[in-house]
């Protein structure tokens, strides 16, 4: 019968909702002993300068190694975070390994010019973000400049009146803003030119739809035109082919992101990484000695 359907449509809503409201409460409780504990890391994916394929940063990414469920991407348990208020303080754990990755490497002796680090829109709010950035990079003796903070677009465009407030303060301090993931939303071309932002972050979606089509080309021309014209730089994210790379080396676009390049990858990983481009490019300055 009819309400036998029903009936059996709303059995099966209720135990779904129930298994993840069950499994929101487990992460819930769990989450500030993880944190204590070291069960999140802090992963790093290179980004390069497209002009001479140099590296020339880093996106850090959190992982949750969960002793149960194994390991987590960040889709699992940051919008419940983000609810919950704990994105704050995990935030601030993973721009706290940033400068201390920047730190330790730079007494190594390598070349890695900055990291960012994704800021979430409940940072943004927090009245302290300031301070606690400014007391952070001078704990680690690091210009602020070397932390990039990626902010997404969606953020800009809630609540234009808090970024401009406090984006304009950590440029102010010396901080380097990237507006993350533009394009994913609806920011107008009008808004974006009152909007504070060193960098302009193309989401992946513009990469990789087929990019071959006239009219895709037409689009991401028109964004590295404009970009340039506010004096931004622009970093394109989710570089999966050469083909992509190529056309974006074509646009103009400043730096790349992208599994062509690397996953993101453990921080000893990373180094490893680092101490090759490292030799790469002091082959490079060789060279010109060696034609002589
Ligand atoms: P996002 O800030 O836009 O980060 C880029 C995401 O794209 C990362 O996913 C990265 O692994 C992925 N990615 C990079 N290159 C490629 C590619 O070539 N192909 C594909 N398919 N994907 C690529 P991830 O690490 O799963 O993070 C997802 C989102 O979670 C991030 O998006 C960011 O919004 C959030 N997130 C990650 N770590 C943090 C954090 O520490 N704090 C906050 N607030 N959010 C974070
Ligand atoms: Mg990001
Ligand atoms: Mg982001
Ligand atoms: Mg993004």
């Amino acid at each position: 019968s009819i309400k036998g359907q029903y009936g059996k449509h709303f059995a099966v809503y209720d135990d779904k909702l129930r298994k993840k409201l069950l499994l929101e409460q487990a992460i819930t409780d769990s989450m500030e002993d993880a944190l204590e504990q070291g069960q999140f890391e802090v992963y790093l994916q290179p980004k390069y300068r497209i002009e001479d394929n140099t590296l020339s940063g880093a996106e850090a990414l959190i992982r949750w190694k969960h002793p149960e469920f194994g390991m987590q991407a960040p889709g699992q348990f940051i919008p419940l975070f983000e609810k919950n208020g704990f994105i704050t303080k995990l935030d601030q754990f993973v721009w706290d390994r940033a400068c201390a990755m920047l730190q330790e490497w730079d007494q190594k002796g390598h070349h890695l010019p900055s990291i960012s680090a994704n800021v979430s829109r409940a940072d943004i709010y927090n009245v302290e973000l300031a301070e606690i950035l400014t007391t952070l990079v001078k704990k680690y003796g690091l210009k602020p400049s070397r932390l990039h903070l990626e902010i997404t677009e969606s953020a800009y465009t809630e609540d234009p009146d808090q970024i401009i407030d406090t984006v304009s303060g950590l440029r102010d301090l010396g901080f380097i803003v990237e507006m993350d993931d533009f394009g994913s939303g609806y920011s107008s071309l009008n808004m974006l030119n009152q909007m504070p932002m060193d960098i302009l972050k193309l989401d992946m979606k513009f990469i990789q739809i087929e990019t071959a089509k006239p009219v895709h080309q037409g689009i991401l021309r028109f964004i590295m035109g404009l970009a340039r014209s506010m004096c931004l730089s622009v970093i394109a994210e989710g570089v999966e082919t050469k083909e992509q790379l190529e056309r974006l080396r074509q646009y103009g676009c400043d730096y790349v992101q992208g599994y062509y390049f690397a996953k993101p990858m453990p921080c000893d990983e990373f180094e490893a990484l680092m101490c090759q481009s490292d030799k790469q490019s002091e082959i490079q300055e060789e060279l010109p000695l060696l034609e002589e």
